[in-house]
């Protein structure tokens, strides 16, 4: 194992740089050499490969998105394209791969590394959505973003007696908007792993009301629904006006918390370790604040359930 390559694929999370710097520096420290390619399975198959030394991540810990840039590349779905990808690999001897990004990316990993290329996953998405990690490199600084904006729409839902919706990433998984809402102190936390249930949102509302309470915060995955239509139908029901704030892409930038940035260089440091052993198809995860490696191939397979004493301690504390 002289050279090892690194990519970024997929959606960005806060927090992919200092994956990418772990893994520049901890190559580096076992005195091997290190590239960067841009762009993910696109620049792969286009051969926009860089080589990276120890002033290539100078000055990156804090910030947000990836310097290697990311993208979403159908042609490496087909055999033709992943071809194109293990020839570009080969030219630019690389005999190792680390690959940053989603559930995707590591799909995309797991064929490269049954082409005979040793590739190692490390998970980095907002969405925590990848099995055999407790958090992925960015949910943190999502949630820390989300919770920051509650914050802020707080003050004028009290100052106007409103009910604020606020709409949060997660089409699939409720993750951001379970961790933000409870640590933000929401009425209502709507995700798609629970069914809908508009009717008990709006009795809480008025609950709330009678007991003297000024505001209204609903916190709502986007994959349960719209926050306007959500509005209009707890106006319908309520009489009461609503608000609404979708924060969107906002929940993907911005620097780093210290969490994310320790993640990222925990689990970046390891992938080479993997790579240095000889390991190949692999994917790196934290669960109970320790380090663990686990089959790629067994981590897609697996179902990464939503926490359920998390989704009642937010229906206890929001009576
Ligand atoms: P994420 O990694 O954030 O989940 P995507 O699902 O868009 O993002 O995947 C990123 C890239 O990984 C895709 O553009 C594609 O090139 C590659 N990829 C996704 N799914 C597969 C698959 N089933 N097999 C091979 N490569 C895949």
């Amino acid at each position: 194992m002289k050279t090892i390559g690194v990519l970024t694929s997929g959606g960005d999370a806060p927090g992919m740089n200092a994956a990418i710097r772990a893994v520049v520096r901890s190559v580096i420290y076992h005195e091997r050499e290190i590239v960067g390619i841009m762009r993910g399975y696109l620049g792969l198959i286009n051969g926009e490969i860089i080589h990276m030394h120890l002033g290539s991540v100078a000055d990156i810990i804090h910030r947000g998105g990836t310097i290697l840039h990311t993208a979403r590349c159908d042609e490496f779905l087909y055999p033709e394209g992943r071809a194109k990808a293990v020839k570009q690999i080969k030219k630019a001897g690389i005999d190792g791969l680390i690959v940053i990004g989603g559930d995707g990316s590591y799909r995309g990993a797991l064929d490269l590394a049954k082409l005979g290329i040793p590739t190692i996953g490390v998970p980095g998405t907002i969405d925590n959505d990848i099995a055999c990690t407790d958090a992925t490199i960015g949910l943190d600084t999502a949630v820390n973003t989300v919770v920051d904006a509650i914050n802020k729409v707080r003050d004028t839902a009290t100052s106007h007696e409103r009910v604020f919706i606020i709409e949060v990433m997660g089409r699939n998984r409720g993750d951001i908007a379970l961790l933000a809402g409870i640590a933000g102190g929401a009425e209502s936390i709507l995700i798609p792993e629970v069914p809908l249930n508009i009717k008990s949102v709006a009795e809480k509302i008025e609950r709330g009301r009678k007991r003297g309470k000024l505001h209204s915060i609903i916190i709502l995955a986007e994959g349960v629904g719209s926050a306007i239509d959500v509005g209009k139908e707890i106006t319908a029901l309520t009489n009461l006006e609503t608000r609404y704030a979708i924060l969107g892409h906002i929940q993907r930038g911005g620097t780093p918390t210290a969490y994310d940035r320790m993640l990222a260089s925990r689990l970046g440091a390891e992938a080479v370790e993997l790579l240095l052993k000889g390991e190949s198809a692999k994917a790196v995860g934290i669960e109970a604040n320790k380090i663990v490696r686990y089959d790629i191939e067994y981590v897609l397979k697996q179902k990464k359930p939503i926490d359920l004493e998390l989704v009642n301690l937010a229906g206890i504390l929001a009576i």
